[in-house]
């Protein structure tokens, strides 16, 4: 559930899913040891939950790309995309630059018609550096320990807080899993192997 009252848009009128890294999928804490080497907590939910979104995205047919956008260049970042089978593109220091940037390209290859490209866009973000992107996403969602202003700004937050589930339950609210009948979830579920 979600704090807002706010309703998430139709699953198959979204072109693209867009995630934070740290905050979004961690608890925006880094661990250290004493030779500098950095760790961080991510939630297992998180990977079935995008693993539910592919799944649903086959099945409805429809083709919805999903990233993960980070300030930071890390290596732990990448081996996450990795695992969780995202895209990823660190060391963004201007994310709204570089998704207008990635959307226009794509707008032109497909030959799509034009309209903004951020209207069928969902953000997942938690700090100040993705306001710009919050603003102008159609749809924004922030984790419940999000700064204020993000709260104050995304579509939606949720109760999670980031890296204890928020990704996860962004995904069931996003595709209404609690509606679902046990065979279609079932079908979302199945055969997903021991990856995340
Ligand atoms: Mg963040």
């Amino acid at each position: 559930m979600s704090q807002t009252r706010t309703k998430l848009p139709d699953p198959k009128s979204i072109h693209t899913i867009v995630f934070d890294f740290d905050g979004v999928f961690t608890d925006n804490k880094v661990y250290l040891d004493s030779q500098g080497s950095e760790f961080v907590r991510c939630d297992r939910a998180d990977g079935l939950g995008i693993d539910l979104l592919k799944r649903y995205a086959v099945s409805a047919g429809i083709t919805q790309e999903l990233l993960i956008l980070s300030t930071e260049k890390n290596p732990i970042v990448a081996f996450r995309a990795r695992k969780l089978g995202l895209d990823c593109h660190q060391a963004i220091g201007d994310k709204l630059g570089f998704l207008r940037q990635h959307l226009e390209k794509k707008q032109t290859e497909k030959k799509a018609e034009a309209e903004d490209p951020f209207k069928r866009l969902i953000y997942l973000g938690n700090d100040l550096n993705d306001l710009p992107v919050i603003e102008a996403a159609g749809f924004s969602v922030a984790p419940s320990d999000a700064h204020p202003l993000v709260k104050k700004q995304a579509s939606v937050v949720m109760e999670q807080t980031g890296g204890n589930g928020f990704v996860r339950a962004f995904v069931e609210e996003f595709l209404s899993v609690n509606r679902l009948s046990l065979g279609g979830l079932y079908e979302l579920v199945s055969d997903r192997g021991n990856r995340n």
